[in-house]
């Protein structure tokens, strides 16, 4: 008997050994994407993640280990709309390899399927537009999330044919589960409705759009533009007129500014991680959004 186990012990340790070398290597750009890169490819993905949920999507910090992991990478999952491009296309170049560029199978686009709000009708980089495609900040929002799931889906499938049906399989299970949770915000969110919400840079418009909250303004002068010292003077004024419950400061954005402002105005000073990873208590996607909700209400709620 123990002969036979220890045997079987054996056959399953050398079969686990056999797949992690078979397992699909994926880095993904920020945690959202490797837990829901993770919950689709189960068994058969070996994910990594660049950022750690801390930073700002449009400037995370290169090191040079990401290229050396991107080299021997089989597919990258990014957010897309340019959310990356302060650090992707070098990233990329510094691979050195071919498989992971931009319209390989390899480049798994999660934005694919999402209409993007807030396209500009003139791009000009120079004036440090950091959206040139819309507004990128897709992952805020979990109903947006599910397009994002699909387009994993889809980018596993094309590298991976042969598991095709389970990567389908482990697809509705998260979106399932998804569905469950977003129905359950859907419901605790109501007392949002209608509240009046000014972020540090406009990455709150998708979730402000879900939870039926209205986005006045941002404390930057548009995304990537920092404020003037004018611009914070008529951002008040408009703030008091229109009695703004809420100033969001993006935990990868500076406190002071965003507290004085909320003082000003009388505004609810809330902080948020806009990634999965941020804080301790927002490890996954869901746990991420749960945290937002829940911290949103709280202060909308005067608590
Ligand atoms: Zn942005």
């Amino acid at each position: 008997m123990t002969r036979f186990l220890t045997a079987l012990t054996l056959a399953g340790a050398l079969a686990s050994s056999a797949l992690a070398a078979d397992k699909l290597k994926i880095v993904a750009t920020i945690p959202d994407l490797a837990d829901m890169t993770r919950q689709v490819g189960g068994d058969y993905v070996d994910v990594t993640s660049i950022a750690t949920g801390v930073e700002d999507i449009h400037a995370v910090p290169m090191k040079p280990s990401f290229a050396v992991t991107l080299n021997k990478a089989d597919a990258v999952v990014v957010v897309g709309l340019e959310a990356e491009h302060a650090f992707m296309p070098a990233l990329l170049e510094a691979s050195r390899n071919p498989k992971i560029q931009r319209d390989q199978p390899g480049y798994i686009d999660t934005s694919v399927y999402v209409t993007p709000l807030e396209v500009p009708t003139r791009i000009d980089r120079a004036l440090g537009d950091q959206h040139p495609m819309g507004n990128p900040h897709i992952n805020l929002d979990p109903v947006l999330a599910k397009d994002m799931v699909r387009a994993i889906a889809d980018g596993l499938a094309r590298l991976d044919p042969p598991h095709e049906s389970t990567y389908q399989a482990n697809m509705k299970a998260y979106l399932a589960k998804l569905d469950a949770a977003i129905a359950r915000w859907e419901k605790e969110a109501a007392p949002l409705r209608g509240k009046k919400l000014v972020s540090y840079h406009p990455d709150l418009l998708y979730f402000a759009e879900r939870f039926g909250m209205e986005p006045v303004g941002t404390i930057e002068i548009r995304a990537g533009v920092d404020p003037t010292p004018g611009h914070i003077e008529q951002l008040e004024e408009q703030m008091r007129r229109e009695k703004v419950d809420v100033v969001v400061r993006e935990l990868n954005y500076p406190a002071g500014l965003a507290e004085t402002v909320a003082q000003a105005t009388g505004a609810k000073l809330v902080e948020l991680p806009v990634m999965a990873g941020g804080l301790p208590e927002t490890k996954d996607y869901i746990s991420f959004v749960d945290y937002n909700v829940r911290t949103m209400l709280k202060a909308v709620q005067g608590g």
